[in-house]
């Protein structure tokens, strides 16, 4: 191997090559330094402010940059207006979906189908301040691998939901071995390697914040204000939340399905002392019929255990029937943005 070829080697392994405007200049088929993915659903009232912010940041960030929007299958005017941007300027890329696979997979598809060195996930509804992505390319030129932002406040959002919120993130830091970040979402800037180590984990129930953890690398964080909605209606109730959450959970620890053979010998035990006790005390005092409450508060008790207990196998049941079925993660209908263009 030539000294050259050796170098060149060692550069792309260490630092992965990061590249520069001035080097996009002199390659204009070069990949762009960063990309924006944002996933849209329904957001038509968003779009045109979005762009409006999104691009002025860029602009004065002076990157080589894409922005692969994600159109989710929605059923208003957004891919429209998202195709007309991409005519006025084709560094907005689009990608639409068949129909509605949610956000995670929605994401999925930005991730795959961006290039950049950078990239950074942001939602449509500017509750992530795309001024943010400046700090975020800071960090990232002084070698992390991943800068994620972690809110301060979560103006807009009622006390239940970031009280639920936290309940959850105390719940899964517990159980699970990696470690999900505390108030984070999806927005963070990812280095291409961690891109492309994202797109290796196959899993079908893509619960992105614990992929983000799982994969490791130089993690470093800013802190921002997260705002409320810029307009339209958040996508998410309760019962999503909790579906989400329970994903989470299903998908990062087996803690949930391993607790039942711990409460069984618990339940096993005492039962054998007490069958112990009335076994002797038949024999001491002869035969006592009474007990039917006795009896129906145990059958009931132990046949609600063996639902709950069941119902958590099915959880996790059901989502190994998803993966087995090995189904593409989402469809693609057309995209907008591509090489043939
Ligand atoms: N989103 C999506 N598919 C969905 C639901 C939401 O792509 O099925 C997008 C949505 O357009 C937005 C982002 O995901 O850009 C975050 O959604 P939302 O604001 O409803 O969630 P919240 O901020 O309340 O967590
Ligand atoms: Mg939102």
């Amino acid at each position: 191997m030539s000294p050259i070829q050796s170098a060149s080697g060692i550069v792309s392994i260490t630092s992965a090559k990061r590249l520069t405007a001035s080097d996009s200049h002199r390659f204009p088929d070069a990949v762009p330094e960063l990309s924006v993915v944002v996933p849209l659903y329904c957001e038509e009232s968003n779009v045109d402010h979005l762009f409006e912010r999104l691009e002025t940041v860029v602009d004065e960030l002076g990157v080589t940059y894409e922005i692969v929007c994600v159109d989710d299958g929605s059923k208003d005017s957004t891919l429209m207006r998202l195709i007309s941007h991409h005519h006025r300027n084709p560094a907005i890329k689009v990608v639409a979906l068949a129909r509605n696979f949610g956000k995670e997979l929605a994401l999925t598809a930005g991730l795959d189908h961006s290039q950049g060195q950078a990239v950074v996930p942001i939602d449509a509804d500017l509750q992530d301040p795309p001024e943010c992505i400046r700090e975020l390319m800071e960090k990232w030129r002084e070698g992390y691998d991943v800068v994620y932002a972690k809110r301060n406040t979560r103006s807009g959002e009622t006390w239940l939901k970031t009280f639920s919120a936290n309940g959850f993130y105390r719940v899964i830091g517990r159980m699970s071995q990696v470690t999900i970040p505390h108030d984070t979402g999806d927005f963070r800037l990812m280095d291409r390697r961690v891109v492309e180590a994202l797109k290796q984990l196959p899993e079908r129930t893509r619960f992105m914040k614990g992929l983000f953890a799982w994969v490791g690398h130089r993690q470093t964080f800013i802190t921002y204000n997260r705002a409320p909605r810029h307009s339209g209606r958040t996508k998410w109730n309760y019962w999503k939340l909790w579906n989400f959450a329970l994903d989470g959970i299903v998908s990062f620890s087996s803690t949930p399905l391993r607790v039942w053979s711990y409460l069984g010998l618990i339940i096993s035990v005492i039962s054998f002392i007490y069958a112990s006790f009335l076994v002797i005390r038949t024999l001491i005092l002869g035969i006592d019929l009474p007990g039917y409450a006795s009896l129906m508060v145990a059958i009931l008790f132990l046949g609600g255990i063996q639902l709950v207990s069941l119902g958590i196998i099915g959880e996790y049941l059901g989502r190994v029937y998803e993966e087995v079925k090995q189904r593409p993660l989402y469809l693609v209908r057309e995209f907008y943005g591509g090489p043939a263009e």
